[in-house]
């Protein structure tokens, strides 16, 4: 290679690891390499975050506007017969106080949230097998035709194939599933032996060839992760192009083999929901629980870096509290209308307006 063309690599090679360069490549090409991504992580800044917050807000607005999206959140389960390490419900957690709703209850909080202006019901819960295919299904089936201009999204973790197909049968729309980290061997870090990487990536392909509208995602500083481990969420989040991702910082559970690990910060969190508005700009995207309790204001910051959505809690107040993924989880005290006005009043505050819409993903 010529000296010349030697010092033209040289300054295109310095362009391009500077965060600056890399912000203007990723809103305008919505994708990055994997090294990129991990150079964008690696070398933020105060004032790399400011910009990257720019331009996600400026996508956001352009395709939502100020809206702000409201999730109905039903925890209705926290039976599970997973062991992952870093979870509160997780089997092996005999301090855990158990329950599970019946499916009155479910639909009595689905009722009362459609009163409060809610019309997507999320039912969430640990892997629990005493919720058989009829019993869900039914339960669904009863929230559709009792509310028939809302959403039912399901978050019950990995089921067979055809399990899924008939829950989608029944009415179910949307299905979350985090994906937990993009990386193998990080993977099994986070989980024990039992479980596979592979299948529940092949869970999430195979909900969506059913048509549902399909969530991934995965925590903020989780013991083990590397920046590269977040550039790999990144490029999946890229291919895969998921209507939903939900992320939040991993917060240690005190009954848990990870106590004593350190939270995810609100701060990475936030720089992470601006990347993936810029990478897959009609993404729904919500500034989740777990980041307003980090901090305080940590949802209002999740939603100035460009997310969308929030998830209040519409389980009855009477289990909130044994529903403890983490320790010292928010709004497990409030009534559901009382986290409704609280949200409403924050998210005014911040100049945005919480709607009464299903919130489908605009493609
Ligand atoms: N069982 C279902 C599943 O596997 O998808 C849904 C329930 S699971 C408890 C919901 C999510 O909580 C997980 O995907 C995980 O990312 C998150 N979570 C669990 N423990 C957490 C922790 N200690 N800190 C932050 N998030 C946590």
């Amino acid at each position: 290679m010529g000296v010349f063309a030697e010092a033209l690599c040289e300054g295109v090679c310095a362009v391009k690891s500077d965060v600056t360069s890399l912000i203007h490549e990723l809103a305008e090409r919505h994708s990055l390499t994997l090294d990129d991504y991990e150079s964008l992580i690696t070398n933020r800044t105060q004032d790399s975050a400011r910009m990257l917050r720019d331009f996600a807000v400026r996508e956001r607005v352009r395709i939502y506007g100020h809206d702000v999206y409201i999730r109905g959140l039903i925890e209705i389960s926290n039976y599970c017969r997973n062991d992952c390490l870093y979870c509160g419900i997780r089997r092996s957690n005999s301090h855990c106080q158990r329950y599970r709703l019946t499916p009155e209850q479910i639909i009595s909080c689905a009722d009362e949230g459609y009163e409060l202006g809610f019309r997507t019901f999320v039912l969430q819960g640990g892997e629990d097998s005493h919720f058989s295919d009829e019993l869900l299904g039914g339960v669904v089936r009863e929230i559709k035709s009792r509310h028939s201009d809302c959403a039912v999204t399901l978050s019950l973790g990995e089921r067979p194939r055809e399990s899924y197909e008939y829950l989608r049968s029944c009415g179910a729309d949307r299905y979350l599933l985090r994906h937990e980290t993009a990386d193998r061997t990080h993977y099994s870090m986070l989980h024990p032996q039992e479980m596979s990487y592979d299948h529940r990536m092949n869970c999430l392909h195979e909900l969506r060839n059913l048509g549902y509208q399909v969530g991934c995602g995965f925590m903020v500083g989780s013991p083990c992760q590397t920046a590269r481990n977040l550039a790999q969420d990144l490029k999946f989040i890229e291919e895969f192009k998921p209507d939903m991702c939900g992320i939040g910082p991993f917060i240690p559970h005190k009954d848990t083999p990870f106590r004593d690990f350190p939270a995810g910060s609100a701060e990475l969190t936030c720089y992470l929901l601006s990347i993936i508005r810029l990478i897959h700009p009609p993404v729904l995207l919500p500034a989740t629980t777990a980041l307003g309790t980090i901090d305080p204001t940590g949802r209002e910051k999740g939603i100035m870096s460009g997310a969308n959505v929030v998830m209040p809690n519409l389980s009855p107040v009477s289990v909130r509290k044994k529903y403890e993924l983490y320790d010292n989880k928010i709004c497990t005290g409030e009534e559901s209308a009382q986290c409704r006005e609280c949200l409403n009043n924050r998210m005014r505050a911040i100049g945005y307006e919480i709607v009464t819409s299903r919130g489908d993903v605009k493609l």
